[in-house]
């Protein structure tokens, strides 16, 4: 899950959220809706026992080398309170999770105890026991007034059972971007369409679809547009609906490559083609206010960029300070020889293996090679200029499946 906490964009974040809910700056009052991300300890009962005995310390001394004998004068359960107090000499059944009575001043676990059974009066106290034994402080995990989220952190399992915890049935959230995913080219049919001579599936936008869902977006097909200017007017007119738009295709230098000539009708062009390989044809500008990432049409080629670009902005707009995956050094079990002098990212598989990491590459890299990206969890980066990797080289590595940070 990566929503993450912001105090710009309120968002609901179950069924039940009222952006009225939304809170704002930390505050030292506290009321409905204006309470910060504050620990805030309630309950009249301050302590938690466990199963046994709650007793004074004092009395768990043996006497004459004897157990102490105590009087049991009732019990308590988890979820309530107890109705009389411990006094000296005697001591009170306790559940894990009841309230510790009044008067008592630790607990003994049953396991240390010897008495008549459940019901039994009286209670031996086969161990000698410091005060504030198994008791847990109320507040000894979050105090009052301390600031246990800080925004911008990703709200996972862990971070909803501390809102739980504390109450907090609504945050505000950065709400996850939608982005519109369109394939272009005449070639280019749905995959619910037979094949025809002349055609081929989009693949790309299912493809991306899945990463944008993967890095915490909320995709939006639009199908493909024709490879015609006015096709595009109108895909794009539906796709500035999004926060952004991820084209597939179309932004080469051919005749009909006519995504960029749209960014230029409608908003401008930030940088086009970048010295790599698969994916130089990249362009990323703005149509109106909403930013446009092309990707190239080649599958590969498409995956790959939508990794190094796609997925960090996405991650920026989600509020993430961790953009990009680690990088490691790993040892190219089969080498790269072919020179290529763009920046080549080689698909590889990267295991841990007798104390090293070893990349093998994924074999043709071809940038319409899809079974190229099965398996890979890593992109290797072999350096511009017709570099060879030996087998058994050292190359950098992009970690796919290691979390940014
Ligand atoms: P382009 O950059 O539009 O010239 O496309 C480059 C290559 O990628 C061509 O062989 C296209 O047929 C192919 N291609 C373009 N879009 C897709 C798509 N959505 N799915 C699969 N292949 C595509
Ligand atoms: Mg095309």
């Amino acid at each position: 899950m990566s929503l993450c906490l912001t105090k710009q964009q309120p968002l609901r974040y179950n069924r039940t959220a009222t952006t009225d809910a939304a809170l704002h700056e930390p505050r030292s009052s506290s009321g409905p809706g204006h309470r910060p991300f504050k620990a805030e300890i309630t309950g009249s009962n301050p302590v938690r026992g466990m199963d046994g005995f709650a007793l004074l310390s004092q009395d768990s001394q043996p006497r004459d080398g004897q157990p102490p004998r105590l009087r049991v004068t009732g019990g308590v359960a988890a979820g309530y309170i107890a109705d009389h107090a411990v006094e000296p000499g005697s001591a009170m059944r306790i559940m894990t999770g009841a309230p510790v009575p009044p008067g008592a001043d630790t607990v003994i676990q049953v396991e240390l105890t010897h008495s008549d059974g459940p019901e039994s009066e009286w209670v031996e106290i086969m161990q000698e026991i410091a005060p504030g034994n198994n008791i847990r402080p109320a507040g000894e995990d979050m105090r009052r007034g301390q600031t246990v989220l800080l925004r911008g952190t990703e709200i996972g399992p862990w971070e909803i059972g501390i809102l739980a915890t504390l109450g907090w049935t609504h945050v505000p959230v950065i709400r996850r971007p939608r982005v519109a995913i369109l394939g272009t080219g005449d070639e280019v049919i749905d995959v619910h369409e037979p094949l025809r001579p002349g055609k081929i599936r989009n693949s790309n936008s299912y493809l991306l679809e899945a990463a944008v869902r993967k890095a915490g977006a909320e995709p939006q097909r639009l199908g493909v547009a024709r490879d015609t200017v006015e096709s595009l007017r109108e895909k794009f007119s539906e796709a500035i609906q999004c926060d952004l738009i991820i084209t597939s295709g179309g932004v080469s230098v051919g005749e009909f490559d006519l995504v960029k000539n749209i960014m230029t009708e409608q908003g401008e062009i930030h940088f086009w083609r970048i010295n790599m390989r698969p994916g130089k044809p990249v362009a990323f500008g703005h149509i109106g206010a909403v930013p446009l990432l092309g990707l190239p049409g080649n599958p590969v080629s498409a995956a790959v960029t939508f990794e190094l670009f796609g997925r960090p902005v996405i991650r920026k707009m989600l509020g993430h300070t961790h953009l990009l995956h680690p990088q490691a050094d790993v040892a190219v079990e089969d080498g790269v020889s072919e020179r290529v002098m763009r920046r080549h990212y080689v698909r590889a598989h990267v295991e841990w293996r007798d104390g090293r990491l070893i990349a093998r590459t994924t074999g043709n890299q071809g940038s319409n090679i899809m079974t190229s990206l099965l398996n890979a969890n890593a992109l290797l980066i072999v350096p511009e200029g017709g570099t060879v990797i030996q087998p058994g080289a050292l190359a950098k590595a992009i970690m796919l499946d290691w979390p940014e940070g």
